[in-house]
């Protein structure tokens, strides 16, 4: 397995971070995960832009050239053999004396790319099983950062209870999962949460709002309370490396009889077009 690493393609294991990197020392970075298909990128471009939305919000500068990291991940992708899988992109503010303050003048950010293979869940296709937990992220969760604390608890809760997925809650509203967005139908409209600094505005999110579009299913970008999601007709899950992932039980009760809903399955049918679209190139 190799890394992309400043400039340079290394295998992984040759990577040396130093121990000031305020990735390390603060969680003072950010990243992304793009979809692999087929060994091509999946709809790259919308990660590049939401990349350097987070860099900007952080004043993480210069920002790495998408035309330069997409080179780097070709390589990698032809290098490690990748077909299905991920590519992680992450840019840290870099290594400096540790103070809380940005280093001034600026270091030069560190970056960080590799590819990894990842098989199709299961989940997918089956339907995942959620579990609610409280919120306790900070309130720029639009931002992707590095620091992800508030989703680890979540997610481990999720695992513990033989889960698949932590569907998150604040103030009595769902806001999204621990590493998802949440969408419910009830009576032929979807609602989901609105991109706001309460939610990382997930690029499946996107195109799943846009995929409803084309279908004819309404949808309101809306915050839903927990007893929306109980009383839903369908709910389901939307994520780079889950897809379109339909929740079929919620803290082990079935949500609507445990079946996938008939517009969960049409939003999946179409999001399984575009991933062929760029399988097939
Ligand atoms: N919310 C959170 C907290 C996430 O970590 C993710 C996964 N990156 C998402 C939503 C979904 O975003 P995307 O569709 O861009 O993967």
């Amino acid at each position: 397995m190799h890394a992309y690493w400043n400039g340079e393609i290394l295998p992984l294991d040759a990577v040396r971070v130093s121990p000031l990197d305020r990735g390390f020392v603060f969680g003072d970075g950010v990243y992304e995960v793009i979809r692999l298909y087929g060994g091509r990128l999946f709809y790259a471009d919308r990660h590049w832009a939401r990349l350097a939305r987070s860099l900007q919000a952080l004043s993480i500068a210069p920002a790495p050239d998408p035309a330069a990291l997409e080179d780097a991940l070709r390589q990698l992708i032809a290098k490690d053999g990748v077909e299905d899988g991920i590519a992680y992109v992450q840019v840290t503010r870099g290594a400096a004396p540790r103070t809380h303050a940005f280093p001034a003048p600026p270091v030069a950010p560190s970056v960080l790319a590799y590819v990894q293979p990842i098989p199709r869940p299961a989940s997918i296709d089956r339907g995942g099983r959620a579990v609610l937990y409280p919120d306790l992220r900070w309130q720029r969760v639009d931002i992707k950062s590095v620091n992800l604390l508030g989703n680890v608890l979540a997610k481990q809760h999720a695992v513990e209870a033989g889960a698949d997925e932590a569907i998150l809650h604040r103030d009595g509203l769902i806001t999204e999962g621990s590493s998802s967005n949440v969408f419910i139908v009830k009576k032929g409209i979807a609602f989901t949460h609105p991109a706001t600094n309460a939610i990382l505005n997930g690029i499946t999110r996107q195109l799943v709002l846009e995929l409803m579009g084309e279908l004819g299913l309404p949808v309101v970008e809306r915050p839903f309370s927990i007893e929306a999601l109980w009383e839903a007709d369908e709910v389901f899950i939307t994520s780079t490396i889950n897809e379109v992932t339909p929740i079929v039980a919620v803290d082990g009760i079935p949500i609507a009889g445990g079946k996938i809903g008939p517009w969960t399955a049409a939003v999946r049918a179409a999001f399984s077009d575009l991933v062929e679209r760029v399988r097939i190139g």
